[in-house]
Protein backbone atom coordinates (compact mmCIF):
# COMPACT_ATOMS: atom_id res chain seq x y z
CA UNK A 1 0.00 0.00 0.00
CA UNK A 2 3.23 2.32 0.75
CA UNK A 3 4.05 1.85 -2.88
CA UNK A 4 0.88 2.94 -3.78
CA UNK A 5 0.44 6.28 -1.75
CA UNK A 6 3.64 7.21 -2.55
CA UNK A 7 3.47 7.42 -6.12
CA UNK A 8 0.07 9.28 -5.78
CA UNK A 9 1.53 11.87 -3.71
CA UNK A 10 4.32 12.08 -5.84
CA UNK A 11 2.05 12.27 -9.26
CA UNK A 12 0.23 15.18 -7.41
CA UNK A 13 3.06 17.03 -7.05
CA UNK A 14 4.91 16.00 -10.73
CA UNK A 15 1.50 17.11 -12.01
CA UNK A 16 1.11 20.12 -10.13
CA UNK A 17 4.73 21.45 -10.52
CA UNK A 18 4.30 21.04 -13.98
CA UNK A 19 1.50 22.79 -14.38
CA UNK A 20 -1.01 20.11 -16.41
CA UNK A 21 -4.37 20.21 -16.17
CA UNK A 22 -5.87 17.00 -13.96
CA UNK A 23 -9.03 16.08 -13.22
CA UNK A 24 -10.43 16.57 -9.85
CA UNK A 25 -10.19 13.04 -8.67
CA UNK A 26 -7.02 11.28 -9.34
CA UNK A 27 -7.34 7.51 -9.49
CA UNK A 28 -5.43 3.94 -10.03
CA UNK A 29 -5.73 4.44 -13.53
CA UNK A 30 -4.13 7.08 -13.81
CA UNK A 31 -1.01 5.91 -12.21
CA UNK A 32 -0.60 2.61 -13.91
CA UNK A 33 1.94 2.13 -17.13
CA UNK A 34 3.19 -1.45 -15.93
CA UNK A 35 1.00 -3.64 -13.85
CA UNK A 36 3.33 -5.28 -11.89
CA UNK A 37 2.97 -3.35 -8.75
CA UNK A 38 -0.74 -4.36 -8.84
CA UNK A 39 -0.28 -7.95 -9.21
CA UNK A 40 2.38 -7.97 -6.30
CA UNK A 41 -0.33 -5.72 -4.20
CA UNK A 42 -3.13 -8.51 -5.08
CA UNK A 43 -0.86 -10.91 -3.57
CA UNK A 44 0.12 -9.38 -0.91
CA UNK A 45 -3.07 -9.06 0.01
CA UNK A 46 -4.60 -12.37 -0.78
CA UNK A 47 -2.03 -15.03 0.21
CA UNK A 48 -1.47 -15.19 3.71
CA UNK A 49 2.48 -14.59 4.54
CA UNK A 50 3.13 -13.89 1.32
CA UNK A 51 5.71 -10.99 2.29
CA UNK A 52 7.26 -13.08 4.55
CA UNK A 53 7.49 -15.82 1.66
CA UNK A 54 8.96 -13.66 -0.72
CA UNK A 55 11.48 -11.79 1.57
CA UNK A 56 12.90 -15.57 2.45
CA UNK A 57 12.91 -16.76 -1.09
CA UNK A 58 14.58 -13.55 -2.35
CA UNK A 59 17.49 -13.75 0.57
CA UNK A 60 18.19 -17.73 -0.62
CA UNK A 61 18.71 -16.08 -4.35
CA UNK A 62 21.35 -13.73 -2.40
CA UNK A 63 22.94 -16.57 -0.82
CA UNK A 64 22.96 -18.89 -4.44
CA UNK A 65 24.66 -15.70 -6.02
CA UNK A 66 27.35 -15.31 -2.87
CA UNK A 67 28.10 -19.42 -2.97
CA UNK A 68 28.55 -19.23 -6.71
CA UNK A 69 32.03 -18.34 -6.83
CA UNK A 70 32.66 -18.95 -10.84
CA UNK A 71 29.33 -17.31 -11.34
CA UNK A 72 31.12 -13.94 -12.85
CA UNK A 73 32.55 -16.15 -15.48
CA UNK A 74 29.47 -18.11 -15.96
CA UNK A 75 28.86 -15.78 -18.92
CA UNK A 76 27.15 -18.06 -21.84
CA UNK A 77 24.93 -16.46 -23.63
CA UNK A 78 21.31 -17.75 -23.11
CA UNK A 79 19.48 -18.12 -25.98
CA UNK A 80 15.23 -17.97 -25.51
CA UNK A 81 12.52 -18.43 -27.71
CA UNK A 82 9.85 -15.92 -27.97
CA UNK A 83 6.47 -15.46 -29.81
CA UNK A 84 4.52 -12.48 -30.77
CA UNK A 85 0.91 -12.93 -30.48
CA UNK A 86 -0.62 -9.84 -32.27
CA UNK A 87 -4.12 -9.78 -31.60
CA UNK A 88 -6.40 -7.16 -33.23
CA UNK A 89 -9.30 -4.83 -33.68
CA UNK A 90 -8.42 -2.84 -36.30
CA UNK A 91 -5.99 -2.54 -38.74
CA UNK A 92 -3.85 0.03 -36.97
CA UNK A 93 -3.53 -2.21 -33.78
CA UNK A 94 -2.42 -5.31 -36.64
CA UNK A 95 1.13 -3.95 -36.42
CA UNK A 96 3.32 -4.56 -39.00
CA UNK A 97 6.17 -7.34 -38.67
CA UNK A 98 8.77 -5.08 -39.16
CA UNK A 99 7.88 -3.46 -35.96
CA UNK A 100 7.97 -6.47 -34.41
CA UNK A 101 11.54 -7.17 -35.77
CA UNK A 102 12.57 -3.85 -34.38
CA UNK A 103 11.43 -4.33 -31.06
CA UNK A 104 13.03 -7.68 -31.21
CA UNK A 105 16.03 -5.70 -32.38
CA UNK A 106 15.33 -3.12 -28.97
CA UNK A 107 15.21 -5.96 -26.61
CA UNK A 108 18.54 -7.82 -27.43
CA UNK A 109 20.38 -5.04 -27.97
CA UNK A 110 19.48 -4.48 -24.11
CA UNK A 111 19.58 -7.56 -23.10
CA UNK A 112 23.67 -7.66 -24.56
CA UNK A 113 24.23 -4.00 -23.51
CA UNK A 114 24.85 -2.78 -27.16
CA UNK A 115 22.54 0.08 -26.78
CA UNK A 116 23.78 3.48 -28.58
CA UNK A 117 21.96 5.10 -25.71
CA UNK A 118 24.46 4.13 -23.09
CA UNK A 119 26.68 6.84 -23.16
CA UNK A 120 23.64 8.68 -21.66
CA UNK A 121 23.81 7.08 -18.66
CA UNK A 122 26.04 8.95 -15.76
CA UNK A 123 29.24 7.93 -15.51
CA UNK A 124 29.18 7.57 -11.53
CA UNK A 125 26.94 4.67 -12.74
CA UNK A 126 29.94 2.82 -15.22
CA UNK A 127 30.81 0.14 -12.65
CA UNK A 128 26.95 -1.32 -11.71
CA UNK A 129 26.27 -2.04 -14.59
CA UNK A 130 26.89 -4.49 -17.36
CA UNK A 131 25.97 -7.46 -19.99
CA UNK A 132 23.36 -9.64 -19.32
CA UNK A 133 24.25 -12.01 -21.76
CA UNK A 134 20.81 -12.97 -22.96
CA UNK A 135 19.02 -13.32 -26.07
CA UNK A 136 16.12 -13.28 -27.76
CA UNK A 137 14.58 -14.93 -30.82
CA UNK A 138 11.48 -15.24 -32.72
CA UNK A 139 10.72 -18.99 -32.57
CA UNK A 140 10.99 -21.09 -35.64
CA UNK A 141 9.16 -24.03 -34.60
CA UNK A 142 5.51 -24.28 -33.44
CA UNK A 143 4.49 -26.02 -30.97
CA UNK A 144 3.55 -28.69 -33.86
CA UNK A 145 6.60 -28.96 -34.82
CA UNK A 146 5.91 -26.68 -38.08
CA UNK A 147 8.06 -23.63 -39.24
CA UNK A 148 7.24 -20.37 -38.12
CA UNK A 149 8.27 -16.70 -37.88
CA UNK A 150 7.01 -16.43 -34.50
CA UNK A 151 4.45 -14.47 -35.23
CA UNK A 152 0.55 -15.47 -35.20
CA UNK A 153 -2.06 -12.27 -35.98
CA UNK A 154 -5.51 -12.63 -34.41
CA UNK A 155 -8.47 -10.46 -34.67
CA UNK A 156 -10.71 -10.00 -32.23
CA UNK A 157 -13.91 -8.07 -31.72
CA UNK A 158 -12.98 -6.71 -28.23
CA UNK A 159 -12.15 -3.08 -28.77
CA UNK A 160 -9.93 -2.78 -25.61
CA UNK A 161 -8.92 -5.51 -23.52
CA UNK A 162 -8.92 -3.20 -20.86
CA UNK A 163 -11.97 -3.38 -19.18
CA UNK A 164 -14.31 -0.56 -19.04
CA UNK A 165 -14.62 1.15 -16.63
CA UNK A 166 -17.77 3.58 -14.46
CA UNK A 167 -17.05 6.73 -12.97
CA UNK A 168 -18.34 6.15 -8.98
CA UNK A 169 -18.02 9.47 -7.08
CA UNK A 170 -15.51 9.51 -4.57
CA UNK A 171 -13.57 6.25 -5.82
CA UNK A 172 -12.86 7.53 -9.28
CA UNK A 173 -13.23 4.55 -12.18
CA UNK A 174 -13.85 1.49 -10.52
CA UNK A 175 -13.10 -1.69 -12.80
CA UNK A 176 -11.56 -5.40 -12.83
CA UNK A 177 -8.25 -5.51 -14.13
CA UNK A 178 -8.13 -9.42 -14.23
CA UNK A 179 -10.07 -8.83 -17.72
CA UNK A 180 -6.83 -7.66 -19.66
CA UNK A 181 -6.08 -11.51 -19.29
CA UNK A 182 -9.01 -12.33 -21.75
CA UNK A 183 -5.91 -11.72 -24.26
CA UNK A 184 -4.57 -14.25 -23.00
CA UNK A 185 -7.55 -16.82 -23.97
CA UNK A 186 -9.10 -18.84 -27.21
CA UNK A 187 -12.55 -18.85 -25.91
CA UNK A 188 -12.57 -14.94 -24.45
CA UNK A 189 -11.71 -13.07 -27.66
CA UNK A 190 -8.08 -13.46 -27.11
CA UNK A 191 -5.13 -16.11 -28.64
CA UNK A 192 -4.14 -19.01 -26.32
CA UNK A 193 -0.62 -19.52 -25.53
CA UNK A 194 2.08 -21.53 -27.14
CA UNK A 195 3.47 -24.10 -24.25
CA UNK A 196 4.68 -21.52 -21.13
CA UNK A 197 7.36 -23.69 -20.36
CA UNK A 198 8.87 -23.49 -23.81
CA UNK A 199 8.52 -20.29 -24.99
CA UNK A 200 7.79 -16.62 -23.45
CA UNK A 201 4.67 -15.74 -24.68
CA UNK A 202 4.49 -11.72 -25.59
CA UNK A 203 0.30 -10.65 -26.69
CA UNK A 204 0.16 -7.25 -28.02
CA UNK A 205 -3.12 -5.64 -28.35
CA UNK A 206 -5.07 -2.61 -27.25
CA UNK A 207 -4.56 -2.05 -23.34
CA UNK A 208 -6.66 1.28 -23.64
CA UNK A 209 -9.43 1.98 -22.06
CA UNK A 210 -13.53 3.48 -22.68
CA UNK A 211 -14.22 5.03 -19.40
CA UNK A 212 -16.85 7.25 -17.88
CA UNK A 213 -15.58 10.02 -16.05
CA UNK A 214 -16.65 13.16 -13.91
CA UNK A 215 -16.12 15.32 -17.41
CA UNK A 216 -17.66 12.34 -19.44
CA UNK A 217 -16.20 9.71 -21.13
CA UNK A 218 -12.43 9.11 -22.43
CA UNK A 219 -11.16 6.45 -24.45
CA UNK A 220 -7.20 6.47 -23.14
CA UNK A 221 -3.86 4.32 -23.13
CA UNK A 222 -4.46 2.86 -19.90
CA UNK A 223 -1.49 0.08 -19.22
CA UNK A 224 1.40 -0.15 -21.34
CA UNK A 225 2.54 -3.51 -20.26
CA UNK A 226 2.14 -6.31 -17.39
CA UNK A 227 4.09 -9.87 -16.91
CA UNK A 228 3.83 -12.76 -15.17
CA UNK A 229 6.34 -13.12 -12.28
CA UNK A 230 8.13 -16.26 -12.38
CA UNK A 231 6.96 -18.68 -10.08
CA UNK A 232 8.84 -18.05 -6.51
CA UNK A 233 7.37 -14.97 -6.52
CA UNK A 234 3.95 -15.50 -7.70
CA UNK A 235 3.09 -18.83 -5.44
CA UNK A 236 -0.07 -20.10 -4.82
CA UNK A 237 -1.92 -16.93 -6.16
CA UNK A 238 -5.77 -17.77 -6.81
CA UNK A 239 -7.83 -15.24 -5.48
CA UNK A 240 -11.00 -14.81 -8.00
CA UNK A 241 -11.02 -11.15 -7.87
CA UNK A 242 -8.31 -8.95 -8.57
CA UNK A 243 -5.25 -8.16 -11.18
CA UNK A 244 -3.89 -11.51 -12.09
CA UNK A 245 -2.88 -13.21 -15.09
CA UNK A 246 -4.14 -16.57 -16.08
CA UNK A 247 -1.06 -17.37 -18.31
CA UNK A 248 2.85 -17.38 -17.73
CA UNK A 249 3.88 -14.08 -19.67
CA UNK A 250 3.75 -10.78 -21.16
CA UNK A 251 0.90 -8.54 -22.26
CA UNK A 252 1.94 -5.76 -24.12
CA UNK A 253 0.05 -2.13 -25.41
CA UNK A 254 0.44 -2.12 -29.11
CA UNK A 255 0.89 1.34 -29.53
CA UNK A 256 4.98 0.74 -27.31
CA UNK A 257 5.90 -1.85 -29.40
CA UNK A 258 8.84 -0.98 -31.55
CA UNK A 259 11.07 2.50 -31.97
CA UNK A 260 9.98 2.65 -35.59
CA UNK A 261 6.17 2.61 -34.33
CA UNK A 262 4.28 6.02 -34.99
CA UNK A 263 0.97 5.29 -33.27
CA UNK A 264 0.35 8.19 -30.84
CA UNK A 265 -0.35 7.87 -27.16
CA UNK A 266 -3.60 8.80 -26.28
CA UNK A 267 -3.46 10.79 -22.30
CA UNK A 268 -5.68 13.27 -20.81
CA UNK A 269 -2.80 14.16 -18.24
CA UNK A 270 -0.11 15.41 -20.46
CA UNK A 271 -0.20 17.81 -23.37
CA UNK A 272 -0.50 16.00 -26.90
CA UNK A 273 3.21 14.66 -27.98
CA UNK A 274 4.72 14.49 -24.32
CA UNK A 275 4.07 11.15 -24.02
CA UNK A 276 5.00 10.36 -27.65
CA UNK A 277 8.80 12.14 -27.67
CA UNK A 278 9.87 9.90 -23.99
CA UNK A 279 8.11 6.47 -24.65
CA UNK A 280 8.30 5.32 -28.40
CA UNK A 281 12.14 3.71 -27.65
CA UNK A 282 10.48 -0.06 -27.73
CA UNK A 283 12.09 -0.27 -23.57
CA UNK A 284 8.72 -1.08 -22.31
CA UNK A 285 9.20 -4.54 -23.49
CA UNK A 286 12.44 -4.79 -22.00
CA UNK A 287 10.87 -3.49 -18.08
CA UNK A 288 8.32 -6.23 -18.51
CA UNK A 289 10.96 -8.81 -19.31
CA UNK A 290 12.69 -7.77 -16.67
CA UNK A 291 9.87 -8.44 -14.20
CA UNK A 292 9.18 -11.77 -16.53
CA UNK A 293 13.04 -12.57 -15.43
CA UNK A 294 12.58 -11.84 -11.92
CA UNK A 295 12.84 -8.69 -11.33
CA UNK A 296 11.06 -5.68 -9.11
CA UNK A 297 11.02 -2.17 -9.65
CA UNK A 298 14.18 -0.25 -8.00
CA UNK A 299 11.82 1.39 -5.48
CA UNK A 300 10.58 -2.06 -4.06
CA UNK A 301 8.45 -5.39 -4.25
CA UNK A 302 6.23 -5.65 -1.97
CA UNK A 303 6.46 -2.05 0.25
CA UNK A 304 8.80 0.81 -1.25
CA UNK A 305 11.53 1.68 1.60
CA UNK A 306 15.25 2.63 1.09
CA UNK A 307 16.32 -0.73 3.32
CA UNK A 308 14.99 -3.72 1.37
CA UNK A 309 14.34 -2.39 -1.67
CA UNK A 310 14.31 -4.72 -5.05
CA UNK A 311 16.36 -7.03 -3.00
CA UNK A 312 19.37 -6.71 -5.37
CA UNK A 313 22.45 -5.33 -4.00
CA UNK A 314 24.05 -3.12 -6.22
CA UNK A 315 20.65 -0.70 -7.59
CA UNK A 316 20.92 2.50 -5.60
CA UNK A 317 18.25 2.77 -3.58
CA UNK A 318 14.97 5.00 -3.85
CA UNK A 319 12.14 5.17 -2.24
CA UNK A 320 9.70 6.12 -5.72
CA UNK A 321 9.68 5.37 -9.33
CA UNK A 322 9.55 8.24 -11.76
CA UNK A 323 7.56 9.16 -13.83
CA UNK A 324 7.08 10.96 -17.09
CA UNK A 325 10.04 13.42 -17.31
CA UNK A 326 13.45 12.21 -16.44
CA UNK A 327 15.26 15.57 -16.50
CA UNK A 328 13.77 17.18 -13.35
CA UNK A 329 14.53 13.62 -11.94
CA UNK A 330 18.56 14.23 -12.38
CA UNK A 331 19.21 15.13 -8.96
CA UNK A 332 17.11 13.25 -6.72
CA UNK A 333 18.99 10.78 -3.89
CA UNK A 334 15.90 9.71 -2.34
CA UNK A 335 18.16 6.87 -0.22
CA UNK A 336 21.32 6.76 1.53
CA UNK A 337 23.22 3.47 -0.20
CA UNK A 338 26.88 2.58 0.42
CA UNK A 339 27.27 0.80 -3.08
CA UNK A 340 31.09 0.40 -3.85
CA UNK A 341 31.49 2.70 -1.17
CA UNK A 342 29.51 5.55 -2.61
CA UNK A 343 25.93 6.97 -2.09
CA UNK A 344 24.36 6.86 -5.38
CA UNK A 345 21.57 9.05 -7.06
CA UNK A 346 18.17 7.68 -7.55
CA UNK A 347 18.79 5.93 -11.21
CA UNK A 348 16.77 6.74 -13.67
CA UNK A 349 18.69 5.31 -15.61
CA UNK A 350 17.73 1.83 -15.02
CA UNK A 351 15.52 -0.50 -16.83
CA UNK A 352 13.40 -1.21 -13.94
CA UNK A 353 12.56 2.58 -12.75
CA UNK A 354 9.25 4.34 -14.35
CA UNK A 355 11.47 6.54 -16.25
CA UNK A 356 10.91 6.70 -19.70
CA UNK A 357 12.42 4.81 -22.68
CA UNK A 358 14.87 8.09 -23.51
CA UNK A 359 16.53 7.54 -20.11
CA UNK A 360 16.54 4.22 -19.49
CA UNK A 361 19.26 2.31 -20.99
CA UNK A 362 20.96 -0.22 -18.54
CA UNK A 363 20.67 -3.14 -15.78
CA UNK A 364 22.85 -3.68 -12.88
CA UNK A 365 24.99 -6.58 -12.23
CA UNK A 366 23.20 -7.99 -9.35
CA UNK A 367 19.75 -7.06 -11.75
CA UNK A 368 21.54 -9.28 -13.87
CA UNK A 369 23.09 -12.43 -11.82
CA UNK A 370 19.34 -12.71 -10.57
CA UNK A 371 17.78 -12.86 -14.33
CA UNK A 372 19.98 -14.95 -14.89
CA UNK A 373 19.77 -17.45 -11.88
CA UNK A 374 16.02 -17.61 -12.48
CA UNK A 375 16.44 -18.89 -15.79
CA UNK A 376 18.55 -21.45 -14.11
CA UNK A 377 16.14 -22.44 -11.64
CA UNK A 378 12.75 -21.02 -12.65
CA UNK A 379 12.31 -20.72 -15.92
CA UNK A 380 14.98 -23.77 -17.36
CA UNK A 381 12.84 -25.43 -19.91
CA UNK A 382 12.67 -21.88 -22.07
CA UNK A 383 16.32 -23.03 -22.82
CA UNK A 384 14.57 -24.65 -25.45
CA UNK A 385 16.82 -24.92 -28.49
CA UNK A 386 14.67 -26.98 -30.72
CA UNK A 387 12.25 -24.15 -30.70
CA UNK A 388 14.72 -21.55 -30.85
CA UNK A 389 16.41 -24.06 -33.81
CA UNK A 390 19.41 -23.42 -32.43
CA UNK A 391 22.70 -25.14 -34.28
CA UNK A 392 24.65 -26.47 -31.45
CA UNK A 393 23.82 -27.24 -27.21
CA UNK A 394 25.80 -24.70 -25.25
CA UNK A 395 27.21 -25.67 -22.18
CA UNK A 396 23.91 -25.49 -20.04
CA UNK A 397 22.51 -27.43 -22.92
CA UNK A 398 24.61 -30.79 -22.65
CA UNK A 399 22.53 -31.61 -19.06
CA UNK A 400 18.72 -31.61 -18.47
CA UNK A 401 17.55 -31.56 -14.80
CA UNK A 402 14.10 -32.74 -13.89
CA UNK A 403 11.86 -32.57 -12.01
CA UNK A 404 12.57 -29.19 -11.01
CA UNK A 405 11.56 -28.68 -7.86
CA UNK A 406 11.72 -32.27 -7.31
CA UNK A 407 10.55 -33.52 -3.52
CA UNK A 408 12.99 -36.40 -3.75
CA UNK A 409 14.81 -38.07 -6.72
CA UNK A 410 15.73 -36.10 -9.69
CA UNK A 411 17.20 -37.24 -13.10
CA UNK A 412 19.94 -35.82 -15.58
CA UNK A 413 20.27 -36.86 -18.58
CA UNK A 414 22.34 -35.71 -21.20
CA UNK A 415 23.17 -34.61 -24.33
CA UNK A 416 25.91 -37.10 -25.39
CA UNK A 417 26.65 -40.51 -24.12
CA UNK A 418 29.23 -40.15 -20.76
CA UNK A 419 31.99 -42.84 -20.48
CA UNK A 420 32.75 -41.62 -17.22
CA UNK A 421 31.14 -38.45 -15.06
CA UNK A 422 31.26 -37.34 -11.48
CA UNK A 423 28.32 -35.76 -9.92
CA UNK A 424 28.69 -33.10 -7.16
CA UNK A 425 25.53 -31.57 -5.24
CA UNK A 426 26.18 -28.85 -2.87
CA UNK A 427 23.87 -26.91 -0.53
CA UNK A 428 23.63 -22.83 -1.26
CA UNK A 429 26.03 -22.57 1.93
CA UNK A 430 28.27 -24.29 -0.58
CA UNK A 431 29.13 -27.58 1.58
CA UNK A 432 29.15 -30.94 -0.49
CA UNK A 433 26.36 -32.75 0.62
CA UNK A 434 26.96 -36.11 -1.95
CA UNK A 435 29.55 -36.92 -4.55
CA UNK A 436 28.86 -40.32 -7.38
CA UNK A 437 31.20 -41.14 -10.22
CA UNK A 438 28.91 -43.06 -12.84
CA UNK A 439 29.98 -44.48 -16.23
CA UNK A 440 28.52 -45.77 -19.67
CA UNK A 441 25.30 -43.84 -19.48
CA UNK A 442 23.08 -40.63 -21.36
CA UNK A 443 20.85 -40.65 -17.98
CA UNK A 444 21.16 -41.19 -13.81
CA UNK A 445 18.88 -40.96 -11.64
CA UNK A 446 19.55 -40.41 -7.47
CA UNK A 447 17.72 -39.29 -4.54
CA UNK A 448 18.70 -35.45 -3.11
CA UNK A 449 18.93 -36.49 0.32
CA UNK A 450 18.55 -33.27 2.52
CA UNK A 451 16.02 -30.77 4.05
CA UNK A 452 13.96 -28.31 1.11
CA UNK A 453 15.99 -25.77 -0.16
CA UNK A 454 18.19 -24.65 -3.14
CA UNK A 455 21.16 -26.97 -4.38
CA UNK A 456 23.66 -26.88 -6.82
CA UNK A 457 24.69 -29.82 -8.89
CA UNK A 458 28.22 -29.65 -10.62
CA UNK A 459 28.12 -32.22 -13.38
CA UNK A 460 31.60 -33.22 -14.45
CA UNK A 461 30.91 -34.68 -18.05
CA UNK A 462 33.79 -36.89 -20.07
CA UNK A 463 34.92 -34.12 -22.26
CA UNK A 464 36.75 -32.50 -19.39
CA UNK A 465 33.54 -29.40 -19.41
CA UNK A 466 31.61 -28.84 -15.92
CA UNK A 467 27.97 -28.19 -15.74
CA UNK A 468 26.15 -26.11 -13.07
CA UNK A 469 22.57 -26.42 -12.74
CA UNK A 470 20.23 -25.25 -9.57
CA UNK A 471 17.73 -28.02 -8.36
CA UNK A 472 15.29 -26.85 -5.88
CA UNK A 473 14.08 -29.21 -3.11
CA UNK A 474 10.34 -29.23 -2.15
CA UNK A 475 9.12 -30.49 1.70
ZN1 LIG B 1 7.09 -2.65 -13.92
ZN1 LIG C 1 32.88 -28.17 -9.67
Amino acid sequence: MQIKNSIFIFLIVLLSTQSISQESTLNDHDQMQCGSDEILRQMMDNIPGYEDSLHQHMHELQQILKSQTHAKSLKDVYTLPVVFHVVYNNETENIHDSVIYNQLDVLNKAFRRQNEDTVNMRPIFNQIVGDAGIQFVLAKVDPDGNPTNGITRTYTNIKNFYPEAEYVAGQGSVTDKSQVSRIMDDQQGGKSPWNTNKYINIWVGDLSQYRSTSSGYVDEDALYGVASFPKHQSIHFDSTNGFKLKEDGIIMHYKTIGSNNNIPYTNNYYPTGFLDNKRKGGKMLVHEMGHYLGLFHIWGATISNCEEGDYIHDTPGASLGSLADCNIMYNQNNCIDTILGQDLPDMIENYMDYSPDVCMNSFTHGQIDIMRLTINIYRPSLLNYAAANIDSFNEQGKVAVYPNPTRGNYTLSFEQFQKELTVIVYGIDGKVISQHDYANTNSITAELTGEKGIYIIHVHLSDGSVVKRSLVKEA
